[in-house]
């Protein structure tokens, strides 16, 4: 029986692999070190790429539904272990348990999901003189980098399409929270053959050693814009296919017909949910003037009503930011706010002194656009509340940002709600809702958000090559 909360190892080649050196990875709500994890060194990092290297041709020739069986089999390894995983989750990244659970859940649902999507062969052309279709084929070994928001998702939306379609896996958890993955590896050794599924843990020079190492054919990359970008450089070396899921600054806009007894806890938990650490969430609220007192109100009322705290504390509502850079740009953005003046209409003390990453949930009163509390993403709980009259000018301000990964639209009238959606420069959008992802809602972020498609049948088809195949009759 595996031990899921001590002796992290990496798994290299089907075989639990130790490292020299260790990262101590630290519980985020008391600063105490949670365990050692495996610092990989470039030598272990080689063998990575040679097992899944070595892997690939027989995996690639493993009948479909046996490939099938196994991703489903991952699923199913997330939920027999899950309340152990949600636990060692909460350790890490510092989410209370109820939210972890959710996630790993999640991330078990999704794996039997991806197992059943269909890989598409198109017929091109089918005459009397010749048949022409297009399969689509894997690419070889993929690394998969992730960041630490959601550590045990978004490393299943790379891991379960990647394995699907026949190819084989090295995977990079972030730094800060390797222990899940790590403790994934371990118990896939059992399933799948060796190679197929790698998992090594490192510091920050892990990431660029495997996005320019030459043994991988394709880097599906989930985190932030600047990194995004380095990624991007490196793969051009070697002309590697890319995927580049990264950051946002998603506005919604609330107009006065919103139903507000209906979606005020949409509203405010797709705001603060992980603590604000979410890709998609709302990170400016542009609210129509005639319903801004209400809607600061409501939004106001539930956060005085929510519990911050350790995360293995019964009761608490919403952890600690992750890590302590993360953390101190977030204190230096409330800083900001407070040295230009603005009103916090809750929140806005960071208590010094104390243990753990904790910030009070924040909002700030109507500031102006050009505020860095609007312009940039806090990824952290701090949303500015900012008041608007006209429509065609409020849209013109949520799509003036560099990013465009997600947006919403609150209101009773649905029809003008996606009048309005469909003006917004962003790869998905919500209507009365936000952040409904699914295995088969194709997932892309615009403009700096990124490049490329997660989920869906574009995402799943990211991880092959078309190849036609033309005969003549
Ligand atoms: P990050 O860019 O610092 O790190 C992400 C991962 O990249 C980590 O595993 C890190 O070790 C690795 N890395 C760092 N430098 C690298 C390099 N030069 N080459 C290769 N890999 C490297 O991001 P983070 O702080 O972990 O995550 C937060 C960011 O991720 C936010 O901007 C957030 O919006 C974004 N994010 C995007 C999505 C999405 O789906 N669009 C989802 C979650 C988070």
């Amino acid at each position: 029986m595996t031990d899921l909360f001590s002796n992290f190892s990496m798994t290299i080649d089907g075989r639990s692999v130790a490292s020299a050196a260790t990262l101590d990875i630290i519980n985020p709500a008391n600063e105490e070190v949670v365990a050692k994890a495996p610092d990989c060194s470039r030598e272990q990092l080689d063998q990575a790429v040679a097992a899944a290297r070595k892997a690939f041709p027989a995996w690639r020739a493993t009948p479909l539904d046996e490939r099938r069986r196994l991703v489903a089999k991952i699923g199913e390894v997330l939920a027999q272990h899950a309340e152990d995983f949600a636990r060692l989750f909460t350790l890490e990244q510092g989410r209370p348990l109820r939210g972890a659970r959710l996630e790993v859940d999640f991330a078990a649902f999704w794996c039997g999901a991806v197992a059943k999507l269909e890989i598409p062969v198109e017929v091109n052309e089918d005459s009397e003189l010749r048949r022409s279709e297009t399969r689509h084929i894997p690419l070889g070994v993929v690394a998969g980098i992730v960041p630490w928001n959601f550590p045990v998702n978004l490393a299943v939306w790379k891991i379960a399409p990647a394995l699907l379609t026949g190819n084989t896996m090295v995977l990079k958890p972030s730094p800060f929270t390797p222990l899940t993955m790590l403790k994934l590896g371990e118990l896939m050794q059992d399933h799948l053959p060796a190679g197929v599924f790698n998992v090594v843990s490192g510091g920050d020079q892990l990431g660029p050693w495997l996005s320019s190492h030459p043994g991988i054919d394709k880097i599906s990359f989930t985190g932030s814009t600047p990194t995004g970008k380095r990624v991007m450089q490196t793969a051009a070396e070697n002309l590697k296919p890319v995927t580049l899921e990264l950051g946002g600054n998603d506005a919604a806009i609330v107009l006065p017909d919103v139903e507000l007894d209906k979606v005020a806890d949409k509203l405010f938990g797709a705001s603060f949910a992980n603590s604000g650490q979410l890709c998609v969430a709302i990170k400016r609220m542009y609210v129509h003037e005639d319903v801004y007192d209400k809607v600061a109100d409501a939004m106001v009322t539930r956060a005085r009503a929510s519990k911050v705290g350790d995360g293995l504390e019964q009761g608490s509502n919403f952890g600690p930011i992750q890590n302590r850079p993360q953390f101190e740009k977030v204190k230096d953005l409330i800083r900001d706010a407070r040295e230009n003046g603005l009103k916090f209409l809750v929140g806005g003390d960071v208590p010094e002194g104390g243990k753990g990453f904790f910030v009070p949930l924040a909002i700030v009163d109507n500031p102006p656009e050009d505020s860095r509390v609007v312009q940039e993403e806090a990824f952290g709980p701090v949303l500015p509340l900012i008041k608007f009259s006209d429509i065609d000018e409020v849209i013109e301000r949520a799509n003036a940002s560099e990013y465009g990964l997600g947006g919403s639209v609150w209101s009773a009238d649905t029809d003008k709600a996606i009048e309005i959606a469909s003006r917004l420069e962003t790869g998905t959008i919500w209507v009365n809702e936000t952040q409904y992802i699914m295995p088969w809602t194709p997932f892309a972020g615009h403009k700096l958000s990124g490049f490329g498609v997660e989920n869906g049948r574009e995402g799943l088809l990211e991880f092959t090559s078309p190849q036609t195949i033309t005969v003549a009759k």
